[in-house]
């Protein structure tokens, strides 16, 4: 019972510092307050030889009830659930409510085991299965681990119902007096150190989680940024033949911003954003590229499917209505594309061929869709030996 004391109030401070460094994990106030209502219960479980049983039996129970039922209510808050009041009352307020008003409850020590049990079960199990669905919404690698902790401390702490009625304990120095009780006072101990570091390690796990979606997120559109999409994409490319790369630029921004001002120019990257991002097939990386400059990766397109994809995604931009102060924004983008089977699965070669593509659209005249020829390509790389050639010459003219 001491050691399940000090560790609980330990936990309880930890807690308190990670509500205090972030007020946004709400979670760790409830653990918090939940640990030290435990400690509370624990110090006074262990006083129980000294006497007093109102205060050292029939508070100190409320208080365990009080505990599981905070701890329950913390990981509600933990997976955006309601935590209902009704429940985190009902534990504390039935064991009171027995504890003064039922005299088998009052008088007998192992009918308070059972009841208590009942109480305590309940609120492990429902952890532990709360705990477990909340996998399906995010995956944090403890989850499992962690649900795993609760529904056998449930299931644990529930034999000692069947415990006091086989073989009930006898009283002595004020608590239960046998061997069963004293190993599930031990269970109780690692679990309250594991259901500890189970908490702090979620808590941990959710910030890194965040942080990590911060990274490969454009923080103005809300999609992926370029980090992330040439992360993906190049492990998509990895070993295949087909897919199609496109590039989108929007046109004539600079004249959106300085017509329209620099807000209406967000807008229109978060709508543009927005309205590629509702076309989506499954499958397909688009993120923001930089500025107004998007790329899309649609893997098993070939190049003629892409085309009718991206001539589509044309004309929905060109329709968009965007409304800037009552005034209608014009808006229309390029798309410029490169095909695997072409180019090959090299992304640098694909986005300069898909680049190419898409400077031909804006000579062309904006607002369109165009296709990397190999020629193209050739003609890119000619002009690159030339430059390079011209380079070499200039070096040994200087030379
Ligand atoms: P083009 O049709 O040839 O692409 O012309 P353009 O005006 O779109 O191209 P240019 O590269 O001259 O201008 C791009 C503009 O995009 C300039 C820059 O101020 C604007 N821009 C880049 N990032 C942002 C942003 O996050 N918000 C806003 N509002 N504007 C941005
Ligand atoms: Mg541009
Ligand atoms: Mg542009």
């Amino acid at each position: 019972m001491i050691c399940t004391f000090l560790s609980t109030m330990v936990v309880g401070i930890f807690m308190l510092q990670v509500w205090l460094t972030d007020r946004r994990h709400a979670a760790a106030g409830y653990w918090c307050v939940s640990m030290w209502v435990g400690s509370l219960c624990t110090l006074l479980y262990a006083l129980r030889p000294i006497g007093y049983p109102m205060l050292t039996v029939g508070f100190s129970n409320m208080l365990a009830a009080l505990g599981y039922a905070l701890m329950w209510a913390g990981f509600r808050v933990f997976d955006r659930r309601r935590a209902y009041p009704l429940v985190v009352v009902a534990g504390p307020v039935l064991w009171c409510f027995a504890y003064l008003f039922v005299p088998a409850i009052t008088g007998d020590v192992n009918n308070r085991i059972i009841l208590s049990s009942v109480i305590i079960t309940t609120y492990s199990l429902w952890m532990g299965v709360d705990i477990w669905r909340g996998r399906g919404g995010e995956r944090l690698p403890s989850r499992t681990l962690s649900a795993i902790f609760f529904l056998s401390h449930g299931v644990i702490y529930s034999l000692r119902i069947p415990m006091a009625i086989v073989s009930p304990a006898p009283l002595g120095n004020g608590t239960a007096h046998s061997a069963w009780f004293a190993l599930f006072s031990l269970e109780l101990f690692a679990h309250t150190i594991l259901a500890a570091i189970a908490m702090l390690v979620l808590i941990k796990e959710r910030g890194e989680a965040l942080y990590r979606l911060a990274s490969r997120t454009d923080a103005l559109t809300g999609i992926a940024n370029r980090g992330s999409f040439l992360e993906d994409t190049r492990i998509l490319l990895a070993g295949r033949n087909d897919g199609t790369l496109m590039i989108f630029d929007l046109d004539r921004f600079k004249a959106v911003n300085d017509t329209h001002g620099h807000v209406a120019g967000d807008v229109v990257l978060k709508r543009f954003a927005a309205c590629i991002s509702a076309s989506l097939e499954e499958g397909m990386l688009f993120c923001r590229f930089g500025g107004e400059e998007f790329a899309l990766f649609a893997p098993r397109y070939d190049i003629a499917q892409a085309e009718e994809f991206a001539e589509r995604l044309r004309q929905e931009v060109a329709a968009l209505h965007i409304l800037s102060e009552g005034r209608e924004i014009d808006v229309s983008v390029s798309i410029g594309l490169a095909d695997v089977a072409t180019f090959g699965v090299d992304f640098d070669r694909l986005h300069s061929a898909a680049d190419g593509a898409l400077y031909a659209a804006k000579e062309a005249g904006r607002n369109r869709v165009m296709l990397a020829a190999p020629a193209a390509v050739l003609s890119g790389f000619a002009k690159r030996m030339c430059k390079s050639s011209a380079y070499s010459t200039g070096i040994a003219a200087a030379g």
